[in-house]
This record gives structure tokens, sequence and C-alpha cells, in this order.
């Protein structure tokens, strides 16, 4: 019988599943808290919760993935910018040395797009994009996956200022938070984005023109990502994906009127939702399909 445990360390929520030969049993989910010492601590509980009557010998592995780029190797984590306090931390040591459990540590998006990818194994190139907190991004040619930091592509020279502390990045405009708060300074109101999606599908005027905005961002990332991968899909998944449908229209429209190349592939939001990490986890334990 062959258990394992696999977290999605967010910068907003946590999520620590238990899977049971392939399949998940257990899940919880929780708020991501700030600093070190905290978003450690409530690893920890989360995984004695999860572990509850089942002897932790038979756990084979702990997978996390992280929104962060990640030191696979060490078990590092290099700089997560949407979750503070986190930057150089060695979660895989300070966890194998709590447990005695092998922990590989990963970046999020690879981890999802590899879930993705398990679903859609026919696909020979497939370009992974979860937009939440902030934005992800990895590639999965023939099985291998690669991470990228798209959501840091430059899509407009001397704009918004990004976490990352450079301007214009695409991350800036089209992630969770980059929307609420470029709302907020355009029209004066503090909204989530689904809110404002809402608002946009009944025709509001100022949600709709701001919407189409968002779209033309992301349309812009993405016709990069065509004229140099040329994928044979594109999956969108992430807390915005499903409220975010509206965002793909006008996206899908600029990539028609800006892709070079005969673009044969499509879009599609997520299947698995946030359940992508998890199938990852899955789908790597015992595998090598985590490139650089
Ligand atoms: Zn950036």
């Amino acid at each position: 019988m062959s258990y394992l445990i696999a977290i999605d360390l967010g910068g907003t929520k946590t999520i620590t599943a238990l899977i049971k030969n392939k399949k998940i049993i257990k899940k919880i989910k929780f708020q991501t808290i700030k600093g070190k010492s905290n978003v450690i601590k409530q690893l920890i509980s989360s995984i004695y919760f999860v572990l509850i009557s089942i002897n932790k010998r038979k756990i084979e592995k702990i997978i996390i993935g992280v929104a962060s780029p990640v030191d696979e190797e060490k078990g590092l984590i290099i700089n997560a910018p949407n979750i503070k306090g986190l930057k150089n931390t060695n979660i895989k040591k300070i966890l194998e040395n709590k447990f005695d459990i092998p922990v590989i540590v990963l970046n999020d998006a690879k981890l999802q797009a590899l879930g993705e990818y398990s679903i859609n194994q026919n696909i020979n190139s497939l370009f992974f994009i979860t937009l939440g907190t902030g934005v992800g991004a990895a590639f999965v040619y023939k099985g291998k996956v690669f991470s990228t930091e798209f959501g840091h592509s430059i899509i407009q020279l001397n704009g918004n200022k990004c976490s990352c502390k450079n301007k214009g990045c695409l991350q800036a405009y089209v992630s969770g938070r980059a929307i609420t708060s470029l709302y907020y300074k355009k029209y004066g109101k503090k909204l989530l984005p689904s809110k404002i999606f809402q608002l946009a599908k009944k025709s509001n005027k100022n949600a709709k023109k701001f919407v189409d905005e968002t779209g033309f961002y992301l349309g812009i990332g993405l016709t990069n990502i065509i004229n140099i991968f040329n994928p044979q899909l594109i999956i969108v998944n992430g807390g915005l994906s499903k409220p975010g449908n509206i965002i793909l229209k006008e996206a899908k429209k600029v990539i028609r009127q800006n892709r070079i190349i005969n673009w044969k592939g499509k879009i599609i939001i997520s299947q698995l939702q946030e359940d992508a990490l998890f199938y990852g986890a899955i789908y790597i334990q015992g595998s090598s399909a985590v490139g650089p």
C-alpha cells in the first residue's frame, strides 16, 4: 500500500492532501499566513492532520509545490514574492528532520502542469498557466516539464510595478492581486476579481472595459508563447480561471490578430482545477519527468 502526502503551498491558500494508491483520499485547505515560522507550523500541523490514524512509515514521500522558484536539489525556496518570509527557506531539510520522510520540493506550476499532462498524454507540447494570487506557468514537452517565469515576462514597457520590482510584467496586469488593485486605482472600488468578472458579465461598462483590457494583456503574453513554442494545448488554471473565462474571449481575439505562425492548438480551462497539483504529485511518484 503506498501513501503520499502532497502540499500546494500558495500565496493565499495552502492545501495538504493524503494520497493512497494514486487517489486523493483526504484534503485540508487553509489560508497561508505570513512569516516563516507561522507557515512552517501550519504545514507541520496539516501533515499531522492528514496522518491521523496512519502510521507515518507508510508514507513514501512528501511532495510540495510552492509558488516560487525552487532549488530542487537542495529543496530550497529561493524567493516567494507572494508568500512573505519564505525567501531562502530550506523546507526539505526542515520537514525531513521533523518527519523522517523524504521530501521533494518543486515549483507549483511545474507540478500542476504535470498533473494536466497526466490526463492529456496524447499531447506532445502543453503550455500551462495558472492565474491566482500571482501568475505561474510551465511548459511540458514530450512528458518532461520545464519551469518558466512567464508571469514576469514584460508585456508593457515602463508599465505597472510588479511584486518582483520590475515594471510591466504580465503578473502586474492579470494576477488576482493586480486585478483588484488596478481596478481600485481606476474606479475607486476595492473588489475581488470574481466580483469584477461578474459585473462585466452583467455588462457593467467600467467592469467590461477593464476585463477586456486584462484579456488584452493575457492575449499579448500568450501570443508570445505561441510564437515561441507553438504548443498544441494551452491550459489555464488558478482561482481566476473559471470566473475569468470572460478574459479568455478577449485574449483569444488578440492571439488571432497578432500571432505569426498558423497556430492549430487550442486554449482550454483546466478540468482538474485545484487538484492539478495533486495529479502532478501522483504522476512524478517514481518518474523522472522533472526537467530544469
Ligand atoms: Zn515581475
